[in-house]
This record gives structure tokens, sequence and C-alpha cells, in this order.
């Protein structure tokens, strides 16, 4: 049995920076059309949580499974898209939404790809960062909280499919 993880970023804490977050996005956004890409599974209640903090009148909405290939808890960069955007971002700004920026090899390879599809801009909404680990340079237009090099799960993330549904991130000890 693993042990209940304990409380990093309480329910409380989240609400309030995502609340954040949804405002200077409205503020920045203002009058444009903005396309959420919300990458899945991990990013599925922030990006709910986001979404409804965002006071545009025009947001879309789309998901982008991601599988990130590694040994245990290691990502190696080697990305399978398991779920594709269901329309094209061509001419649209697009913010992905994204739970967590470790290494930042998986952020590379989706921009990369994204930027296949020519969209207008695309932006960076990610919950948390780690960057003891950073591999690769990922500028974050907006990022929720810095955190040190601790393994999480919670609030979508997981631990061999299990806590995505715990209301906070939390910590395995
Ligand atoms: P990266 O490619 O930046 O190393 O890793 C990105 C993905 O690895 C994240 O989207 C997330 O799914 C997973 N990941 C990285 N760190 C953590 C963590 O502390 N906890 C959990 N549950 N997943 C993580």
């Amino acid at each position: 049995m693993i042990p209940k993880p304990h409380v990093m970023f309480s329910e409380a804490q989240l609400a309030e920076r995502v609340r954040e977050l949804g405002a200077k996005i409205t503020e920045d956004y203002r009058g444009r059309h903005l396309v959420l890409v919300a990458i899945l599974k991990g990013s599925f209640l922030f990006a709910a949580d986001l979404a409804r903090a965002i006071d545009l009148e025009d947001v879309r909405i789309d998901f982008l499974g991601l599988r990130s290939y590694g040994s245990g808890t290691e990502s190696s960069g080697i990305v399978q898209i398991t779920h594709d955007l269901t329309f094209p971002v061509e001419n649209q700004d697009v913010m992905i939404v994204e739970d967590i920026v470790d290494t930042g090899l998986s952020m590379q390879y989706l921009l990369d790809n994204l930027a296949t599809r020519r969209p207008r801009s695309v932006k960076i909404c990610a919950l948390l960062q780690k960057p003891a680990r950073s591999r690769v340079k990922i500028d974050i237009d907006y990022l929720g909280f810095t955190i040190e090099d601790k393994f999480v799960v919670g609030y979508g993330l997981d631990y061999a499919e299990k806590f995505r549904n715990l209301p906070y991130i939390g910590v395995i000890e």
C-alpha cells in the first residue's frame, strides 16, 4: 500500500493560483480568439479549472494525448501522440495547457509538432515546473508554481495511474 501523499499545494492554494493565471490570460488575450490545447491525461483537472477562470468570449478547447516513454519516473523525450487534436490550429492563437514541465523534452517535442501546423502563436501555461531537472530551455509564459525535484501526484498527476483524483498536489514519501 502506498501511503497517502502529503500536501504540497492545497486545494485552496491551487484554486487561488488558477484564478490568477486565468485573470492574466483574460487580460492578455482580450478581443482575441484563443485555443486551449490541454495535454492529456495529466492536465485534465487543471485545464478544466483554468478554462473556467478565463473570461473571454471566444475560447475553444481541444485535447492532445501524449505518452512519454522512459524508465520509471524518468522521461526519455520519446513521445507518442495517443490522441490528436480534433480541428486544425492554422492561424490560431494556441495556449498549451500542461501539468508539469520536468526535463522539458515532452514540451520541446510538442512545440516542434505544433509548429508544423502553422498556428499564429503558441504560448505555454503550465501548472508546475521543476527547474532542477531541465534538459532543454522552455519559456513558460504562464506558470503556476516552481517546485523542487520531488515526484508529485494529484490534481490530474498520477503515479502508475493512481492519485489523479486527489484535489491537491501531493508528494509520496
Ligand atoms: P518531461 O518531458 O518535461 O521530463 O516530462 C513531462 C511529463 O512527465 C509530464 O507531463 C508528466 O506527465 C510527467 N512528469 C514529470 N514530472 C512528474 C512528477 O513529478 N509527477 C508526475 N506524476 N508526473 C511527472
